[in-house]
C-alpha cells in the first residue's frame, strides 16, 4: 500500500468512515483496509483541528498543523481576537 492511500485510510477512519466505504474510495479490497485497520489500531500523528474538530494528519518534518485548512485557521483567529476583547 501507498503510503498517500495509509493517509486517506487514517483520515476517513478518523471522521467515522466504514472499512468497506474506504475500500470503495481507494479502489482496494475491504481485506486490505481491514488488515491495515488491525496492525494499526493506533492513528499516529493525529491532531484535531482547533477550529472544528477535524482530523488533521501531520507530515514528517513538517511544522505542526492545527487547523485542517485555511479558512479554519482564520475563522479561529478572528472568533478568538473577538473574544479576547
Ligand atoms: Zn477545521
Amino acid at each position: 500500500m501507498k503510503r498517500k492511500q495509509i493517509e486517506i485510510i487514517d483520515q476517513m477512519r478518523l471522521n467515522g468512515a466504514k472499512p468497506t466505504e474506504i475500500a470503495r474510495r481507494l479502489s482496494l479490497s475491504v481485506n486490505t483496509v481491514k488488515s491495515h485497520i488491525r496492525r494499526h489500531p493506533d492513528i499516529p500523528n493525529i491532531n484535531k483541528c482547533l477550529n472544528c474538530g477535524k482530523a488533521v494528519i501531520q507530515s514528517e518534518g513538517r511544522k505542526q498543523k492545527k487547523f485542517c485548512c485555511n479558512r479554519c485557521r482564520s475563522s479561529y483567529w478572528n472568533h478568538n481576537r473577538k473574544a479576547a476583547g
